[in-house]
C-alpha cells in the first residue's frame, strides 16, 4: 500500500534538487557496475569517473567523495594551516552550511565579503585583505561558489572569476571553486566548466545535485593537491570500499543528466515569470539566470509568513521551502516537468486565493 500511495500522491517537490531520485536506467547502471576497493584505487568505476572528471575540468588529478561538503572541507584543510583566514562570500555554503566545519576541520577564520548575490569582484577581494602585519591573521585561501546558491542560483561572470583569481595569486594566495553547480553555470552561458575553473587551484562538482545521482562529488586539482586531499579524505572518514556502485550513478549522470540541465532553466524562468505576476509576490524573474527562484512574500499584505505559505502549498501537494519570515526558495530538477511548474503556480494561485 505503501508503494502505491507514493505514486497516487506524488509530491511536487520544489525544495532542491537534491531531492532528485535515481532513475530506473540509473539504478541499472548502479547495478551493473564493476567496482573494486576505491581506497585502494582498484575500483575501475571510480577510477574511470576520476578520468572522466579530471577532462571534464581540465585538472590533473581528481578524487571521488561521498559530499560536496567533504570537498569543500578537504579542500580547506590541504590549502590552509590553523589560524589563517579563508575569504568567501557572506552567503557562501562553506561558512553558513557547513557546521563550522572550516573551524573545525582545519582551524581557519571565515572572512565574509559583503558581495552582490553571492559574488564579489576584485576590487572588494581587494578591500578585504588587512594589513601585513603579525598582528593580523592573514588569508591562504580565496572561495568562490559557482553558481552561488544563495544567490539566487547567480552565475558568476569568466572576467570576474579571473579577476579574482588573479588578484589572488598575485597576493599568494590559494583559490578554491565550489562547482556544486558549476554545470549549471556551463548549460546557462554556453561556457565550459574547464574554462571557468582555470584560474582556480581546487574545484569540484556534485552529482547529488541537478546531475541526479544519489550521492557523491568529485574534487579535482594538481596531482600534488590530489596527493594531500586523500589525506583528509582519509582523516575525515571519507575513504570508501566498492564506491563503483555510486560513481556509477555519477557516470550515468555526466551522460545523460548535463545537456539536459537547460531545461531546468526554463522550468525556473516560466515559474519565475508566473509567481512573479501574483499579488502578494515579490520577484524581478530577471534576477533567475539558473534553476533557483527566490522570491518573497508581502507578509503584510496577504496576512500569513512564508512559513504558511509553505505549509499551505504542500498541503496541495507542492513543496516550496521557507527560508525566513518572507523569503521562500523553489529550485527546479530533473523530476520536475513543465506541467509540474504549471501544477505548482496553479498551487500557488489557490494558496494566495
Ligand atoms: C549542496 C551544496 C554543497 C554541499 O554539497 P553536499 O553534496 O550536499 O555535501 C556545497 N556548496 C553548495 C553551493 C551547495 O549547494
Amino acid at each position: 500500500m505503501a508503494a502505491t500511495n507514493t505514486k497516487v500522491l506524488r509530491m511536487i517537490d520544489l525544495a532542491s534538487d537534491v531531492k532528485t531520485r535515481p532513475s530506473a536506467a540509473m539504478r541499472l547502471a548502479m547495478a551493473n557496475a564493476e567496482v573494486g576497493d576505491e581506497q585502494a584505487f582498484e575500483d575501475p568505476t571510480v577510477n574511470a569517473l576520476c578520468e572522466r572528471v579530471a577532462a571534464l575540468l581540465g585538472k590533473e588529478a581528481v578524487l571521488f567523495a561521498p559530499s560536496g561538503a567533504m570537498c569543500n572541507q578537504m579542500a580547506i584543510a590541504t590549502w590552509c594551516r590553523p589560524g589563517d583566514e579563508v575569504l568567501c562570500e557572506r552567503t557562501a555554503h562553506i561558512a553558513v552550511y557547513e557546521a563550522g566545519g572550516p573551524a573545525a576541520n582545519a582551524g581557519v577564520m571565515m572572512h565574509a565579503i559583503d558581495g552582490e548575490r553571492g559574488r564579489f569582484t576584485a576590487a572588494q577581494l581587494q578591500a578585504s585583505f588587512r594589513a601585513k602585519w603579525r598582528h593580523c591573521p592573514q588569508p591562504s585561501l580565496v572561495c568562490v561558489e559557482q553558481t552561488a546558491n544563495l544567490g539566487g542560483g547567480s552565475v558568476w561572470p569568466l572576467d570576474q572569476l579571473n579577476a579574482v583569481a588573479t588578484l589572488a595569486h598575485e597576493r599568494g594566495l590559494r583559490t578554491h571553486m565550489d562547482g556544486a553547480r558549476l554545470l549549471n553555470a556551463s548549460a546557462a552561458t554556453g561556457i565550459s566548466a574547464r574554462d571557468y575553473a582555470a584560474q582556480f587551484d581546487s574545484v569540484w562538482i556534485d552529482f547529488s545535485k541537478g546531475l541526479g545521482a544519489p550521492i557523491g562529488a568529485c574534487l579535482a586539482g594538481s596531482r600534488e593537491f590530489i596527493d594531500r586531499a586523500w589525506v583528509v579524505k582519509q582523516r575525515l572518514g571519507g575513504a570508501m570500499r566498492q564506491a563503483g556502485i555510486i560513481a556509477a550513478a555519477a557516470l550515468y549522470a555526466l551522460d545523460h543528466h548535463v545537456e539536459r540541465l537547460v531545461d531546468d532553466h526554463v522550468n525556473a524562468q516560466r515559474l519565475a515569470e508566473g509567481l512573479a505576476v501574483l499579488p502578494g509576490i515579490i520577484l524581478d524573474a530577471a534576477t533567475v539566470e539558473t534553476n533557483i527562484v527566490f522570491f518573497h512574500l508581502d507578509v503584510e499584505r496577504l496576512g500569513f509568513d512564508a512559513a504558511e505559505f509553505s505549509r499551505r502549498l504542500m498541503a496541495d501537494g507542492v513543496r516550496i521551502g521557507p527560508f525566513d519570515d518572507r523569503t521562500l526558495r523553489a529550485v527546479t530538477h530533473l523530476d520536475v516537468s513543465a506541467a509540474d511548474i504549471d501544477a505548482a503556480l496553479a498551487a500557488t494561485r489557490r494558496v494566495l486565493a
